[in-house]
């Protein structure tokens, strides 16, 4: 089959590589009909995440068809449509039971880590893909979810809503504050109204992606980087700062920017994936009885997403605005990674 594989730093090639095989008789073979690629892929091109080795095929969002399961796998079935979950889930161990996938302690890639596509074992980039415990990893499609719909439920949407929206305990009427508009940013945006969000701010560096983010709900956007932001987020409020600050960006500025936004009493949700440390004032912020929440997506709220999105009620179509096929991957790659010049949000790249 052909898959894009690392090569290291800057380098990537879509090349011939073996077909993926049933190890462990929890696994299940897919075929890959549609994946795209994440902000976190470009972090791993850029040698920010060493864990990733030459020779690893990268992605890790995907919906295909199954191709084949090993004798253990009970609930998924050759021939279904199916999601693949960015997070392994063993479903036995403690943390999956207590809904905590992201700390899946099965040994699949690496025992206490849930991702593992295209970080510790091959990824989605690529014609077929070997699913560890497919059973509680994959989600069968109904019919009228799209491909490209359904491959935002592998990553962003399941991510913008638990670590922003969940983590940052959004409650009827508050107003929410989402520094970066990126595709997990809107997710976050398209999710707080789940919980009665009262007003929704779109803060970010491009005026296009503030554009976007109305079509997602945002109720007022701010251009950041111009001294006036913060009053302008502060004039949505009584003026004493956001209930809930959520940070998707991933770097020290927007984490410092969060702080500065969010009220006494307030949440805020670190969304964003940090490759530098992130001053952190507690002399400041000590008597503002904030709460601080991080995390890795967990997809336990996958189901639940996916009835939404069956539903129409949150708009995943919108979320892709570039297709391109297999052969085309570099391209893919291109477009997604000069968002600011291409209008970019996710990238389709399907059979
Ligand atoms: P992205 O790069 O597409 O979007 C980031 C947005 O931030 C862009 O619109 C950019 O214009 C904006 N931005 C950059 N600098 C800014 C600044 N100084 N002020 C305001 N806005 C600024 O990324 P994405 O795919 O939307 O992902 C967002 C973050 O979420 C990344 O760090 C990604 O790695 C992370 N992520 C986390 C998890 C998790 O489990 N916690 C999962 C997936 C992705
Ligand atoms: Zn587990």
């Amino acid at each position: 089959m052909k898959a894009l594989v690392y090569g290291g730093p800057g380098q990537k090639t879509w090349t011939d590589v073996p077909d993926p095989q049933i190890i462990r008789s929890t696994d299940a073979i897919v075929r890959v009909d549609t994946t795209t690629i994440c902000g976190t892929d470009l972090h791993i091109l850029k040698g920010d995440v060493p864990a990733v080795q030459p020779g690893r095929i990268l992605g890790h969002e995907g919906v295909g068809t199954v191709i084949a399961v090993g004798d253990a796998v009970e609930a998924i079935t050759v021939g279904q449509r199916v999601l693949i979950s960015c997070i392994k889930s063993c479903g036995h161990c403690a943390n999956c039971k207590t809904g905590l996938y992201s700390h899946c302690l099965g040994d699949e890639g690496r025992s206490g880590i849930g991702w593992v596509f295209g970080h510790l074992i091959d990824g989605t980039q690529a014609e077929f893909v070997r699913v560890p415990y497919a059973d509680n990893s994959l989600y069968p499609l109904p019919e009228s979810v799209t491909d490209g719909e359904a491959v935002m439920l592998s990553d962003i949407l399941p991510t913008g809503f638990e670590i922003g929206v969940q983590y940052g305990q959004v409650a009827p009427g508050d107003v929410v504050a989402v520094i970066g508009a990126g595709p997990v940013g809107l997710a976050a945006i398209a999710t707080a109204g789940l919980y009665g969000a009262g007003a929704i701010v779109a803060i970010d560096i491009d005026e296009n992606r503030l554009e976007q983010a109305k079509a997602f709900g945002a109720t007022h956007t701010v251009v950041s980087g111009r001294p006036e932001w913060r009053d302008e987020v502060l004039a949505v409020t009584d003026g004493a700062g956001v209930d809930v600050a959520i940070e998707a960006v991933g770097v020290p500025d927007t984490f410092t920017m969060a702080t500065e936004i969010v009220r006494p009493g307030g949440h805020l949700a670190n969304v964003g994936v940090h490759g530098k440390p992130v001053p952190l004032h507690v002399e400041n912020l000590w008597i503002q009885n904030i709460s601080i929440s991080m995390g890795l997506v967990n997809t336990n709220t996958t189901p639940m997403l996916l009835k939404l999105v069956t539903q129409h009620k949150i708009p995943a179509d919108r979320l892709a605005t570039h297709r391109f096929d297999f052969d085309h991957v570099e391209e893919a790659y291109d477009t997604f990674s000069r968002a600011a010049d291409t209008h970019a949000l996710k990238v389709l790249i399907s059979h």
